[in-house]
């Protein structure tokens, strides 16, 4: 009926330019240009570099290791090197190629973790990189259990136990990692107070001071700190302490990343990282280096039993007293009340404190305004719903390990 239009020919013309280019573009065939195949390695210019099976099962899901790079100078732990006596050599050119670009992205990462922390630290550190955070880890050894594991291997721990947390904190709130800022949080771990302070006053822009643990909310989210044997008898005692100090990090960047917790919501700030550490260990070991608690206990373990007490005597923290204030002028008592006004909440709905923790960093709402729009309640509303939860749900006897109370509409 009618031919093709003009501008259709030419679009046809170009569908094909499309389809053809790419074609041009790619190295031809190697028996087109005459080049002989190779058996070696199949004409792809590369070969196996292999590693033990049990070396692959440890580096699975990581990104970077210095000690398995260390080990394998050749590859830097890749899992092929170029064909060396290749006999297609447009083949093995761009293997070539990608091999040093891969191995140069390698070698950088390690020579940028050398430069920025073993060079201060005054010896090698190891470091790993795994999808949510970069770790320098310096513990010669660490006891689990009755099992002693080295430097190599209690690093790979750490980081798994770093990543389960982060998941963990995910699942809590019902999120996924488009509601959290993306970042990679950077975690220093040495045995000595002073080489913890070194790499503290280098890697921290606000530098180190005289504490021997330190954490910065900024544009970068790190966390420093000696594993010192006087304040971490156990190994879990450490963990513990490393789970709260992350979880700071990690709360701070859910919904948005700001920092204004510590300064003006401290309640949230303190009772969030209290609020995981209770639920994976139980009884608080931690207080940070910006709060005031100095592991002075306010009565006994049980902070469940200690706020339920309190409030049957009339004694409790109010929650108008502690609003607006900053982590450092909380006291013992003011965290474990801290501690369970988010526990209501996170019983309430853990889901909305997400919305909750976006509406008090972004726009920095009064606590009472974003309670009513991330939870819908009032403050008095709160305070009696908190009333209620604590004389149903809290026991008067001390409880041991984790403390695990499933959100309300969980069933
Ligand atoms: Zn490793
Ligand atoms: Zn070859
Ligand atoms: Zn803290």
């Amino acid at each position: 009926m009618s031919r093709p239009s003009t501008l259709l020919r030419s679009s046809i013309l170009l569908l094909l330019a499309a389809v053809a280019l790419p074609l041009l573009g790619r190295a031809a065939p190697a028996q087109d240009v005459g080049e002989p195949l190779c058996g070696d390695c199949e004409t792809t210019g590369k070969v196996e570099h292999a590693h033990s099976s049990s070396a692959l099962e440890q580096e699975e899901g990581v990104i970077f290791c210095s000690a398995f790079m260390r080990s394998d100078p050749e590859a830097l732990g890749m899992d092929w090197i170029v064909c060396p006596k290749c006999r297609t050599p447009s083949v093995q050119e761009s293997a070539r190629a990608e091999f040093d670009r891969e191995f140069g992205r390698r070698k950088k990462w390690l020579e940028d973790r050398e430069a920025n922390v073993d060079a201060h630290a005054g010896h090698e550190v190891e470091h790993i990189r795994t999808k949510h955070f970069l770790i320098a880890f310096d513990l010669p050894k660490i006891k689990v259990g009755r099992r002693v594991l080295r430097t190599h291997d209690a690093m790979h721990l750490y980081a798994e136990r770093l990543e389960e947390l982060h998941a963990q904190m995910l699942m809590i709130h019902g999120i996924t990692e488009r509601n959290t800022a993306g970042l990679v949080h950077e975690i220093y771990i040495f045995e000595k107070d002073l080489t913890t302070r070194r790499v503290g006053n280098h890697v921290l822009s606000a530098g180190m001071g005289s504490g021997f643990r330190k954490s910065q909310y900024g544009r970068t989210s790190q966390h420093i700190t000696s594993r010192n044997k006087k304040d971490f008898r156990k190994d879990e005692d450490f963990h513990q302490a490393l789970v709260h100090s992350v979880s700071h990090l990690i709360t701070n960047e859910i919904g948005i990343q700001k920092t204004w917790l510590l300064k003006r919501y401290g309640w949230v700030h303190v009772g969030m990282a209290h609020w995981f550490e209770i639920r994976n260990f139980g009884p608080p070991n931690t207080w940070c280096h910006q709060e005031q608690g100095n592991f002075v206990h306010w009565k006994g373990d049980s902070w469940e039993a200690n706020v339920k007490k309190a409030l049957a005597a009339g004694d409790e923290v109010k929650f108008q007293a502690i609003v607006g204030r900053a982590s450092e002028t909380l006291d013992s008592k003011d965290h474990q009340f801290a501690w369970s006004f988010v526990d209501y909440l996170m019983w309430l709905d853990p889901h909305k404190m997400v919305k909750f923790l976006t509406l008090l960093k972004g726009p920095q709402l009064e606590d009472r305004d974003a309670l009513k729009e991330a939870y819908g309640i009032t403050v008095g509303q709160f305070v009696d719903g908190w009333t209620d939860f604590v004389k149903t749900h809290y026991s008067a006897r001390p409880g041991k390990g984790p403390r695990v109370l499933p959100p309300k509409g969980s069933g």
